[in-house]
């Protein structure tokens, strides 16, 4: 199923929605007795969540988290009631009404998120469903831990909040080393003690956190990054499997000689006689100039360096090795996937896998494959 093809677009980008699924029920066999969500805020990590959510939804996935409204408002068209929508972000008074008739469930992190909600409640005459987020050590969103339990100490102030979920966030849970886990991991099971919160499902992993064992999983997980294909403490390992693939084609081959250059800057110097294929794929669709003179791709088994600057629209490879059949202008060149796994294109990039993934860009052909009812 093609879903967008730009004319005339250089470069494909596929995404696995099968290999989706298929890390979605893996990591539900880590944690049987967990409800596994899904993170897809930003667009499913710019793999479009108008595919990604639905895909998921068919295989049995349940509970969605988005960070913005609006992102929740776009998933709310494509999944119907029971599908739980939770917005990280909290509520805004703007906002309250928007949330309640789309039924989003905000997840409340400060005192002003309570407030807005509740008077959203009172106008709708019922008791509104929500998250509490209880921060307990990231130091970034939700209730201090204090502020939380006296939260919960008095129950009027959630007077007309119906609390469907306690969440808190892993800061460290790509190293299972870190005793920040274990510290976060006490002081979320101390807040979500509460009476206040008896029969409340709670969630503290994220993909990292399924990973460093089953005491973490709790009822509701919310992993993003593993469904996409990458594993966050050991990428690689094998234990999921790829998503994402990012192909382009030829559109030019030279014969270049020292002391020739390539590309801006003239930051290339040729040593010898080299050939040189350009593709179209440059900085706006999200491949990132770090990897200027150190990334790669692939041509068939043969890895290609790019060489030179990444420029806007473009880049340059050294494809010297490459068998001359395999070579020509509209050859393909893989830039992830096949060989070229996304954490190493991260690296090259000198960013995390997360980052890649959301800047992909649009003008790019995206095909996805898989992922039927
Ligand atoms: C983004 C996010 C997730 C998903 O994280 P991954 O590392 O991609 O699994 C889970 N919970 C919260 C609160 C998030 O912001």
């Amino acid at each position: 199923m093609a879903i967008s093809d730009p004319a005339g677009a250089a470069a494909r980008l596929t995404v696995d929605l099968g290999a989706i699924v298929e890390n979605w029920r893996r990591l539900g066999r880590l944690a049987p007795a967990t409800a596994i969500g899904a993170a897809v805020k930003a667009d499913a990590y710019g793999l479009g969540a108008a595919a990604v959510a639905p895909a998921l939804a068919r295989a049995g996935c349940r509970d969605f988290f988005v960070a913005h409204l609006e992102e929740g408002l776009v998933l709310r068209r494509l999944l119907p009631h029971p599908a739980r929508i939770f917005v990280l972000n909290g509520v805004s008074a703007m906002a309250a009404a928007v949330m309640r008739q789309a039924r989003l469930i905000p997840i409340l992190n400060t005192p002003a998120d309570i407030a807005h909600w509740q008077a959203e409640a009172r106008r709708a005459g019922t008791p509104l469903d929500a998250g509490l987020h209880v921060d307990t050590g990231i130091n970034r969103l939700g209730f201090p831990v204090a502020e939380f339990a006296a939260l919960l100490a008095e129950p009027v102030r959630l007077a007309g909040i119906a609390v469907r979920l306690a969440m808190s966030h892993l800061a460290c849970s790509d190293e299972p080393a870190h005793p920040l886990n274990h510290l976060q991991l006490e002081r979320f099971r101390g807040a979500a003690e509460h009476p206040a919160l008896a029969g409340v499902p709670r969630s503290l992993a994220n993909s990292g956190g399924l990973l460093l064992g089953p005491e973490f999983a709790f009822d509701v997980a919310r992993p993003g990054l593993a469904l996409y294909g990458v594993e966050p403490r050991a990428p690689g390992r094998g234990m999921l499997l790829p998503v994402l693939g990012l192909e382009a084609d030829i559109l030019q081959l030279r014969d270049v000689d020292a002391p020739d250059t390539v590309g801006y800057g003239a930051s290339h110097p040729v040593r010898g006689r080299r050939r040189v294929a350009t593709v179209a794929v440059g900085y706006a669709d999200g491949y990132m100039r770090a990897a200027g003179n150190c990334g790669a791709g692939l041509i068939g088994a043969t890895e290609v360096p790019i060489i030179g600057r990444i420029s806007m629209d473009l880049m340059t490879l050294d494809v010297t090795d490459v068998p001359i059949e395999q070579c020509r202008p509209g050859s393909a060149v893989t830039l992830i996937g096949n060989g070229l796994p996304l954490h190493r294109v991260a690296a090259a990039m000198d960013t995390i896998p997360y980052e890649v993934m959301t800047r992909l860009g649009s003008r790019f052909a995206r095909h996805y494959v898989g992922g039927e009812a």
